[in-house]
């Protein structure tokens, strides 16, 4: 197919909407390699809408290019559990094979190796992404395996699917993941329910949404469905990207007809007829799997028109993928970028709840709490309620990786103490568990009794463990470089500070650090905390808190004496000017003139 035949076929696919930017985008790019001036030339004449609307997503998404990028793409993932189990090692290896440097592109446009950010394989990394297709557990022999694949120039379909395999690693479960849910169960027994006994049901259940937030799932679904309008929505939020979370990938391969179902039962409680999944870019392999069961659930008649048993209700589900910004997990985000826009949280309120998705009623829902959901209607919301806490019922999945024997996805009602989850995952000799990700906390021994719960440690899911080896301030590096990556630039306080933040934690490291960083970091720490837009900028400077908090000798320790030591060692960055003059006289050295 001619180039402009691929642009044209990806435009036809979305009906040239707008609304479809990014996946037009996505798939151009997917035949072309990259987003050249035609594609967007073309693009732009064929949705009528201006180029700079193009350029700007092309600049925002970290998986759009607008400039040649090699015909393999790799990039490592680069989280902390990655670090550990030795990622920089196989990058040095991929970059010599190759002979290029980390972000470029080899001479002969083959390949280009990149770093990127947490890929969910935190259980069994580290993680690479070949052309945004996963490959797990890097070695040096798999590396070399890479290598000569590539070398070859083997087209991808070609490469011995060992290396794709992805490992569930369900090594706890209970409720929700014990076993698969019989294809039509909760949509039959949602219908049985009715509308409103649905609604009542979820109330009773006091469900609360599992992406962090933890706002009371029924109170959400009634929102929406009295908001006044015609149309409403059905969005389910599978852009997990917190570092450490991957228990999303694991619902979506082990129960992904919960998923599915779980949304088909909040559009008819709540009268809509369209449900959007949203998946980020680096699952992009699950979408093909999730493709044919949406065509299975259309074939037997529980998707799409007239579904069986409730007339009157149409209901179906589109897929939309993300493409690599951290910041569309936040639901107002998730909902711009559905609209084919840069995910930039909205001002709030108005809530998606009553102006989301088009600016019509819409609910947002996590992965998790959608197939939880399907326990509610099949169960009985007081059944449901009889699990877990008082504040928080049900089972909670968390994503275990780190320094323990048997990483992987736990399943447990909530309440669970950390030194349970500890010894059941083979932790040995944990040190420290950062819960909840960069954004969440850093727990020591002597908060191992606390329990995973809204009222105790909330969590997303993420739950890395570290041993006695680790050290935390270079954990904590690693994350504030992680929020400076991925702030999206809206708001001043976030998109400086994070860079600030960063970069003062970097200087600490160089050993060129004093206690005017630390103040500076602290500083920096509230101002985000109070004045940044979204949770990203108020939790960017929570890894430094807890790392001064609670590991200051390992902190201090790098610090000088000094009040304050510049960034620049100037005396040695005029070295290559005394040389270029020839100049090694005193006056030439700065000590000379103080
Ligand atoms: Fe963007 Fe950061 Fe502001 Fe959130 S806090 S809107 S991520 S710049």
């Amino acid at each position: 197919m001619s180039d402009l035949a691929s642009i044209e076929a990806a435009i036809v696919r979305y009906n040239a909407n707008p609304h479809y930017l990014l996946q037009i985008l996505r798939d151009a790019q997917g035949e072309l390699g990259w987003i050249s001036p035609e594609t967007t030339r073309r693009v732009a004449a064929r949705l009528d809408i201006p180029r700079t609307r193009i350029d700007s997503l092309v600049r925002f998404y970290a998986f759009l290019h607008d400039t040649p990028a090699g015909a393999y793409r790799l990039r490592l993932s680069d989280n902390v559990t990655d670090r550990m189990q030795g990622s920089e090692a196989q990058l040095q290896r991929f970059l010599a094979a190759f002979g290029v440097a980390c972000g470029e592109t080899s001479a002969d446009g083959l390949v280009s190796v990149d770093l990127t950010s947490c890929t969910g394989l935190c259980d069994q990394g580290p993680g690479l992404l070949v052309n945004e297709r996963a490959i797990p557990r890097l070695d040096a022999g798999r590396v070399d395996e890479i290598v000569g694949l590539v070398k070859r120039r083997a087209p991808l379909a070609d490469w011995p699917q060992t290396l794709f395999e992805i490992a569930d690693n369900v090594r706890r479960a209970d409720a929700l993941l014990a076993e698969p849910m019989k294809p039509g169960r909760a949509l039959d027994a949602a219908i049985a329910l009715g509308r409103q006994g649905v609604i009542d049901e979820m109330k009773r259940s006091a469900l609360r949404g599992r992406g962090g937030a933890g706002f009371p799932t029924g109170l959400k679904w009634e929102g929406c469905r009295n908001a006044p309008g015609a149309e409403r929505f059905i969005v389910c939020n599978a852009d997990e990207g917190e570092p450490g979370t991957f228990k999303d990938r694991v619902l979506l391969t082990r129960q992904a007809e919960r998923v599915l179902e779980g949304m088909a039962a909040a559009g008819f409680a709540v009268g809509a007829r369209r449900g959007l999944l949203y998946i980020r870019g680096e699952y992009d392999y699950l979408r093909a799997t999730l493709e044919a069961r949406l065509a299975a659930m259309r074939a037997s008649g529980r998707l799409g028109v007239a579904i069986r048993g409730a007339a009157g209700f149409d209901f179906d589900i589109e897929i939309h993928m993300g493409a690599g910004a951290y910041v569309c997990g936040e639901e107002s985000a998730l909902i711009e970028s559905l609209e084919g826009k840069p995910g930039r949280p909205r001002i709030r309120p108005p809530f998606p709840v009553t102006r989301g998705y088009l600016d019509k009623p819409t609910v947002v829902d996590n992965v998790e709490t959608l197939a939880q959901a399907t326990e509610v209607v099949i169960h009985g919301g007081a059944a449901f309620a009889g699990r877990g806490t008082r504040a928080s019922t049900g089972t909670k999945v968390l994503s275990v990786s780190g320094d323990c024997e048997r990483p992987g996805i736990y399943e447990y009602p909530f309440g669970v103490r950390l030194s349970h989850v500890l010894e059941d995952c083979g932790a040995r000799d944990a040190a420290f568990v950062q819960v909840s990700g960069p954004s969440g906390a850093c727990l020591t021994p002597d908060e191992f009794h606390r329990a995973i719960a809204f009222e105790d440690v909330a969590t997303a899911g993420a739950f890395m463990v570290f041993d006695s080896r680790r050290d935390y301030f270079e954990i904590a590096r690693n994350f504030a470089r992680f929020f400076a990556h991925e702030s999206c630039g809206f708001c001043t306080p976030c998109r400086v500070g994070t860079s600030l933040q960063s970069d003062l934690m970097d200087k600490i490291a160089e050993g060129r650090g004093s206690h005017y960083e630390v103040n500076e970091l602290m500083r920096l720490s509230e101002l985000m905390r109070r004045t940044s837009h979204c949770g990203l900028g108020q939790t960017a400077g929570n890894p430094f808190n807890d790392a001064w908090r609670k590991f200051r000798p390992a902190f201090e320790k790098r610090l000088q004496a000094r009040d304050f030591a510049p960034a620049i060692d100037l005396e040695a960055a005029l070295g290559p000017a005394r040389a270029a003059t020839h100049r090694e006289d005193a006056l030439a050295h700065l000590e000379a003139e103080t």
